[in-house]
């Protein structure tokens, strides 16, 4: 559908990335580094999408250099694509623009190239254009659904319906398969924790899952919020753990390697996102390493119990 010509295609790359492939100085110790390679379809101008949240956003007087907390420099994909072996897995993330989608059948047929799994997040499209994206090469797909309630939803300016990205998500699961899906969702855009919980099982239900964000401010948003408590969001990683991963909670109580592991970032297989919701002196919402948990492990052990027995006693009542 999309033949497309041979021109040269540009691509934002996360600096983190980069850092990996050998290509910019900044320094990042071994436990921080991204284990998938991140890529954001470049717009000089930004996504036409009106996301409150995001830096990406046209709408928001922000950098077009920055998504959530990291910087994306943008380079010819035929300058990155051999390094990108070194990673688990390259996640190309589109935006709205005019011709986004021919553009990212260009970069998909690109990076398959590589050999290593692929994931798309993108916006609702029409299922024979999935059919086509799946063809070309993604492996899994992301969905930026972002608020966890759709009262949030709707004051959020998203670019589609709350119900058309529910059959969007529905769609993708038909196409890609159960738990190929990884619906991403913003803790702190003021939803509820019994909200948050809600859409989490119904994602499972559809036979998607979840990939857990912090609400990260950044200058120039049109969202004028703090970044949620850091218990707000223990609370909702262990929701999460115990809904996407079928534990139980009597289990968590019991066992450390299992609350450890729902601190880990949550989404496609090796996708670890570090920094992405996180400054480097804290505090860690999603751990990108099971070496940072374990570093962090005694100061982070009595508010993981305490957030378990509060959780217990919610349940109970
Ligand atoms: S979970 Fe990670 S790899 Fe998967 S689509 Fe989302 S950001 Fe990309």
């Amino acid at each position: 559908m999309f033949p497309g010509p041979a021109l040269s295609l540009k691509v934002r790359v996360s600096s983190g990335t980069l850092y990996v492939l050998g290509m910019t100085s900044i320094r990042i110790s071994r436990e921080f580094l991204p284990t998938t390679a991140y890529l954001l379809q470049f717009s000089s101008t930004g996504c036409s999408a009106g996301c409150r949240f995001c830096p990406q956003s046209a709408r928001n007087s922000t950098s077009k250099r920055m998504l959530s907390r990291i910087t994306w420099p943008v380079i010819e994909l035929d300058k990155i694509a051999p390094g990108l072996r070194k990673f688990k897995r390259v996640c190309f993330q589109t935006v709205l623009k005019p011709g986004y989608l021919e553009e990212s059948v260009r970069v998909v047929r690109k990076l398959s190239e590589t050999g290593v799994p692929l994931s798309l997040a993108i916006t609702p499209v029409e299922r024979d254009v999935l059919m086509e994206l799946r063809d070309a090469g993604v492996e899994r797909l992301g969905v930026g659904l972002d608020a966890a309630s759709k009262k949030v939803f709707n004051l959020m300016d998203k670019p589609f319906s709350w119900t058309t990205y529910l059959n969007f998500i529905r769609e993708g699961v038909d196409v890609f398969g159960r738990r190929k899906v990884h619906v991403h969702l913003i803790v702190g855009l003021g939803e509820r924790t019994e909200e948050l919980v809600e859409t989490m099982k119904l994602i499972k239900s559809i036979g998607a899952s979840t990939a857990l964000f912090a609400f990260t401010p950044v200058r120039g948003i049109r969202l004028n919020i703090r970044a949620p408590a850091l218990a707000a969001y223990r609370r909702a990683q262990i929701m999460r753990f115990m809904v996407d991963e079928n534990v139980d909670l009597r289990r968590l109580l019991v066992e450390p390697e299992l609350m450890k592991k729902a601190l880990l970032t949550s989404g496609c297989p090796g996708c670890n996102r570090p920094f992405y919701n996180e400054r480097p002196s804290g505090p860690m919402y999603n751990y990108p390493s099971p070496e940072l948990v374990e570093r962090d492990w005694p100061i982070i052990i009595e508010d993981m119990r305490k957030v378990l027995l509060d959780a217990s006693s919610s349940l109970q009542a």
